[in-house]
This record gives structure tokens, C-alpha cells and sequence, in this order.
């Protein structure tokens, strides 16, 4: 048992770590324990209570309400892990200064992304987004509909990544893409790039943006997008969604070709 004088002179220390990181426990209640305990005590889960919501307060056929009121319901109510508004502005300004034909999103996750990212693309234009969990794609599904996007505009494709990524080509007829956001499993990240690279999926000049690679993080993505002499790269540091004291970034890789 441990005596009460080193349970004292601990304290301290333990008083120094909680200030210290005290927005991380506040993520880490918000975004995993509270929603566990939600899903447990509703038996709804989470993207579920979301789209209720957004059923309940979103205008129909409005984008940018549609995230507004996702915005509201991950400040309010829950954690939703998408790229959120201070992030995503950064992405709806890339998308307009790039206009792309083409897009693909890796990780649709409750479609928070895709409906920006659908609302800035230009006219004719198309968006692939691939989702793994069958469950949030069929969410994410509707939160688009419900956006006003149909299937002529945005693709839902339902699998891994490292599956799906390799018959874009035959499959969904993808030749080449111009955009590719991703906001999926961060290890997964340089593992789908080079799937890219590989199948040949990245038109010249392509842009490719990465959400959360300062927290969690994708330190090998990074490396090997500052080094591989394929892309030219920046990195915008903002905040990780929805936690303003937590610093997060989004990367920007600019597809130079073989070099
Ligand atoms: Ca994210």
C-alpha cells in the first residue's frame, strides 16, 4: 500500500500532468468514452444520433446548413472525427483555386467531407468517396442525399481502401484523378498514396490533402511526401477539429510526376 507521505509528494506531478493535458483527457472523454457510453445506453450509434439530428434541424438540399448543423451537434453534443469547419475552409479554398474534374476522397466516415467537398466542386465535376465501415457509408449515404447531392455527382464506394483504390480504374471508371482528400485511418495514408502513385491514379499536377497529420499524426506519410522529390509540399497548421487547443495540420501535396 502506498504510504500517504510519497502519495503527497506525487501530487504534484500528477497536478502538472492533468493541467498539462487537459485538453487531451477532454478528447479523450468526448470522443470515446462519452460516445461508448451513449452508444451502450441508447443503443443507437453514434453517426445514427448525428443524422438524427440533422434530420431534426438541417435545411434539405443546403450544403453548407447541412454542415453548419454537423458543426453545432460536434461542438454541442459529440465528437464526430470529420475535418470540421476551421480546416475545412482551408480544403473548400484548395478545391476553388484548383477546380477539379475529378475528385476522390479516401475515408468517407459520416459524409461530413464529402459534402464539402461536393459543394465546391465545379459543375460536371465528380466526387468518389470510399468508406470501410459498411454501416457509416450507409449514414453517410443519406447525409449526402439529404445535402442534395445525387449518385451522378457523388459516388459512395463501400470498402478498404487498399481494395477499392486498385479497380477505381475498370470498376467505377476513375482514369485519373485531380483531388484526392484523405481522412481515413492515418496509418493508411502512405500505404494509399503509394497505391496511387502505383496504379497511376494521380493526373499531373494533382493535389492531394491530408487531414490530421500533426494529431494523431502521419509523421511516415510526411517524410516520405517531403522526400520522395514526387510532390512539393506544405503543411497548414490550424487546430484539430472541434479542439481548439489542440494543434493539428493539414498537408498539401502538390503531384510533380516521377521526378
Ligand atoms: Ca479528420
Amino acid at each position: 500500500m502506498v504510504s500517504p507521505a510519497i502519495a503527497l509528494a506525487f501530487l504534484p506531478l500528477l497536478l502538472t500532468l492533468l493541467i498539462r493535458y487537459r485538453h487531451y483527457l477532454r478528447l479523450l472523454y468526448r470522443a470515446v468514452l462519452a460516445a461508448w457510453l451513449r452508444d451502450r445506453l441508447t443503443g443507437v450509434p453514434r453517426e445514427h444520433r448525428a443524422f438524427q439530428y440533422l434530420l431534426a434541424h438541417a435545411v434539405p438540399g443546403d450544403p453548407r446548413h447541412v454542415l453548419s448543423t454537423l458543426d453545432r451537434w460536434s461542438y454541442g453534443c459529440e465528437h464526430l472525427p470529420s475535418v470540421g469547419p476551421v480546416k475545412g475552409r482551408i480544403v473548400s479554398r484548395l478545391l476553388a483555386e484548383r477546380a477539379p474534374r475529378r475528385v476522390l476522397e479516401l475515408g468517407t466516415h459520416c459524409g461530413y467531407g464529402a459534402v464539402l467537398l461536393a459543394a465546391g466542386l465545379p459543375p460536371g465535376a465528380r466526387l468518389c468517396t470510399v468508406e470501410g465501415n459498411p454501416q457509416l457509408a450507409s449514414v453517410a449515404q443519406k447525409v449526402i442525399r439529404l445535402a442534395g447531392f445525387d449518385e451522378r455527382t457523388v459516388e459512395v464506394i463501400v470498402g478498404p481502401s487498399e481494395e477499392v483504390i486498385p479497380r477505381l480504374r475498370e470498376r467505377h471508371g476513375l482514369a485519373a484523378t485531380d483531388f484526392v482528400f484523405m481522412d481515413h485511418g492515418k496509418r493508411c495514408y502512405l500505404r494509399d498514396l503509394r497505391l496511387l502513385e502505383s496504379h497511376r491514379l494521380l493526373a499531373p499536377g494533382a493535389t492531394v490533402v491530408a487531414d490530421n497529420v500533426l494529431f494523431p499524426g502521419a509523421p511516415r506519410f510526411l517524410q516520405y511526401a517531403k522526400s520522395c522529390g514526387r510532390y512539393r509540399c506544405r503543411v497548414h497548421r490550424a487546430s484539430l477539429e472541434y479542439f481548439p487547443a489542440i494543434p493539428d495540420g493539414l498537408a498539401e501535396l502538390r503531384y510533380t510526376g516521377d521526378g
